[in-house]
């Protein structure tokens, strides 16, 4: 937008001014004009008033009374010469003097002014000589004794003229005139029109110097005033007009306004480019923020690595320490992935409005953009963020909080050209290590490939269940004193038919992940409902735990769904323990804790599984109806002193909370003589079987001999 040209307010100013100003002063040259001509008429009026009567005190005593028909007197012409004399002096053209007897005889001079070479022509007013064509003023000022002014022309010239009465002795009337010349008059008024107009012509130039400069001046802090609405409107917000030059007037009350403005244009646009670019809570760039950092990243042809960073335990946070707790774990996440790579001069720092290195793309996912870095590989670039994170370790509600992060990796341009296309496989490369658990994973196009297989698989799931391609495997669980079996845990199987025995961990998280796993909880609660019954039945009842999933526990219906499937098989709730993972206890914590005890009152056991990987608060456990404490078995199959230390506190947490501590993963006699001295209650492994069919189980039970337990008699 181009605002009104900076010329225009002070054109108009100096426009109005002059037309002001030509009135003003063509008025005033006029009236000085004026007074100038009234001067010069009274003057010239105050002359003839003066030469009237001057004229009978220049001639003679008696000389006005004198008779009319005696002879000219002798000193006619010295008396003419005279009053020519005394009228050039008082600057009049004639003085002279008429005598009329009564109203029907002629006007005659009494005198004449005359000079020498008007005497020698005979060119004036001869005693008593007639005068020819008076003017009528002049016989008027007979008729009535008043004076009169005339201007007229004679033979003698064009004169402006005052007729003066006065009466003789013997009652006859004389008129004395004075003449002044009219162009002389003319000339003096010429004069005066030239004098007036130079006045004028001068005043108007100096009040058009005036109204330039009092249009300039007025109009500068306007012009300045516009020129920063101009900047404004062009985005520059800063722009501020000056206020302290104008004083108090209403152009610095404009400018202060204008200022405000500014200011406040410039505030709702950070506050809008804020909730457009903004992570409200970290004051992070968001995702459109970082889909442009990244658009810029590509455009200017840089290399780099985008991670995205899961922060894997946020959502425990949350549900057990409160979202405030999670706020806080999410600032400490900003303030530590802001401080990679700080002085690192090689890593080259997007700079711009919205670019940033660290972005949040909401919930619990960073996203770590960084170009033109030192090739560094993933196990590297996991190690420098998970210390960056670990390395000082933050405590909440006096809880430990580990930052624990999952990375997905994506290099441009290897993986993508396109901000969006990157976004979406650093998307793919996450959830890959989330689903394989592991602590990264780079993105690579033929692991999209084995993913799909693994879809595949799940689409072949229901026909699994259908062509009994699915099978339940027992393992036994000891008493780590005596070595009786106390439980067993059911295992779900799946042999397909062209890939062989296919594990869980290749289709449960995928069922988990789409909602099938209701299907095979199903199949296996009917499964293991149906042995219990049968083993209660030929006088062998045991306990059976079954692995539950998160998606069950989200289920209000799943306390319902198992109670069915003990009743159609006619077991009892005692005989089966169900495992709940630390993450299935976070899921939906008011539900999880219906469901649980809906379950417990029903009769059964409940254990938490793979204890010690996920968040679980000594608090939060107590509240729970659980029986049973399952260490994971990463901690017994590497029991190096920092495992041993976390096995011992989690077997007196267990006691303290009257839970049996089961210990999963024991595959050598040493662990087990560890755990037994550790004071662990049961034991489950390889060292005692492998996960078996129910013949093969069934064998195993048959065989097993306590008496044989290593342990037994060395301990109580
Ligand atoms: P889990 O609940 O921790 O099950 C124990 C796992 O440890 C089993 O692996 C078992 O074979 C293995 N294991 C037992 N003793 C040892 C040992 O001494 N050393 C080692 N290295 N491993 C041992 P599996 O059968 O592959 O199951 C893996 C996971 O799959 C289970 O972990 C469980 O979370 C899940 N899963 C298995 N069956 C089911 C099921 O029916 N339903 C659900 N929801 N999940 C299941
Ligand atoms: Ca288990
Ligand atoms: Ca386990």
């Amino acid at each position: 937008m181009k605002l009104s040209k900076p010329w225009g307010v002070q054109a108009k100013i100096l426009l109005v001014f002059t037309a002001i100003n030509i009135v003003a002063t063509a008025a005033y040259t006029l009236f000085v004009y004026q007074l100038k001509t009234d001067g010069i008429y009274e003057a010239a009026d105050a002359s003839l008033r003066a030469g009237a009567h001057a004229v009978p005190r220049m001639l003679p005593a008696g000389y006005l009374d004198q008779p009319l028909q005696a002879a000219p007197p002798a000193q006619y012409k010295e008396h003419a010469r005279a009053l020519y004399h005394y009228s050039q002096q008082a600057g009049l053209r004639y003085v002279y003097a008429f005598v009329q007897e009564n109203s029907q005889s002629p006007v005659r001079y009494l005198a004449d002014a005359a000079s020498v070479a008007e005497i020698r022509a005979h060119r004036y007013g001869q005693f008593l000589q007639t005068y020819l064509k008076p003017p009528p003023e002049l016989l008027q000022t007979f008729r009535d004794g008043q004076q009169h002014v005339a201007e007229y022309t004679d033979q003698f010239g064009q004169f402006r003229s005052l007729f003066v009465p006065g009466v003789r002795q013997d009652g006859v009337r004389y008129v004395i005139g004075a003449d002044i010349d009219l162009a002389y008059l003319q000339a003096r008024r010429q004069d005066a029109l030239y004098a007036s107009l130079l006045i004028g012509a001068g005043i108007f130039g100096l009040s058009l110097l005036l109204s330039w400069w009092v249009a300039r001046n007025l109009t500068r802090p306007v012009l300045a005033l516009l020129r920063v609405t101009e900047r404004i409107t062009h985005g520059d917000y800063a722009a501020r007009a000056s206020v302290h030059h104008h004083g108090q007037d209403e152009v610095a009350q404009l400018a202060a306004g204008l200022n405000a403005m500014g200011e406040a244009i410039a505030q709702r646009e950070q506050a809008m480019l804020q909730l457009i670019y903004r992570d409200k809570l970290t004051g992070l760039g968001n995702r459109l923020a970082l889909d442009e950092a990244l658009s810029t990243a590509l455009a200017g042809q840089h290399s780099g690595v985008l991670m995205l960073v899961h922060l894997d335990r946020l959502r425990a946070i949350n549900d057990l320490l409160g979202f405030a707790a999670g706020d806080t774990v999410l600032q400490v996440t900003t303030a530590r992935l802001s401080a990679l790579w700080p002085h690192d001069s090689q890593v080259h720092r997007l700079s711009g409005p919205h670019e940033g290195r660290v972005h949040r793309l909401g919930g619990n996912v960073f996203a770590l953009l960084v170009t033109d870095m030192p090739t560094l590989d993933n196990a590297a670039l996991y190690q420098h963020i998970s210390q960056a994170l670990e390395g000082e370790p933050f405590t909440l509600d006096d809880q430990r909080i580990d930052l624990t992060v999952t990375l997905g990796i994506v290099r441009f341009p290897l993986h993508g050209k396109l901000a969006g296309m990157l976004l979406r496989h650093a998307e793919v490369a996450l959830y890959t290590a989330k689903q394989a658990h592991k602590p990264w994973s780079e993105y690579s196009a033929e692991r999209v490939v084995s993913r799909r297989e693994q879809l595949s698989l799940l689409g072949e799931l229901r026909r699994a269940i259908e062509q009994h391609e699915l099978h339940v495997f027992y393992q036994p669980q000891v008493g780590i004193a005596h070595g009786e079996l106390v439980q067993a845990e059911a295992l779900l199987r799946w042999l397909h038919p062209e890939r062989g025995w296919v594990p869980p961990s290749a289709f449960i998280p995928f069922a988990e992940q789409t909602g099938r796993i209701r299907m095979l909880t199903d199949w296996l609660l009917h499964q293991v409902a149906q042995q219990v019954a049968a083993w209660r039945a030929s006088g062998t009842p045991l306990t059976m735990s079954v692995n539950v999933a998160i998606h069950d526990l989200e289920d209000p219906d799943f306390a319902a769904r198992v109670a069915a499937a003990l009743q159609r098989h006619g077991a009892l709730a005692q005989d089966m323990c169900l495992e709940i993972t630390e993450g299935g206890l976070m899921a939906d914590p008011a539900q999880t804790h219906t469901t649980l005890n809906t379950l417990h009152h029903a009769g059964h056991r409940m254990a938490i599984d793979d204890f010690g990987t996920g968040y679980s608060s000594l608090a939060y456990l107590s509240r729970l109806p659980v029986n049973e404490l399952k260490i994971d078995r990463s901690f017994i199959i590497d029991l190096n002193p920092h495992n041993r230390s976390i096995v011992l506190s989690t077997i007196s947490l267990g006691h303290a909370l009257e839970l049996d501590v089961v210990a999963e993963g024991v595959e050598t006699e040493a662990q087990l003589r560890e755990l037994a001295a550790l004071g662990c209650d049961v034991v489950q492994g390889y060292w005692v079987a492998r996960p078996m069919p129910c013949d093969a189980f069934n064998r195993w039970r048959a065989d097993w001999r306590a008496s044989t337990w290593p342990t037994s008699g060395t301990l109580g």
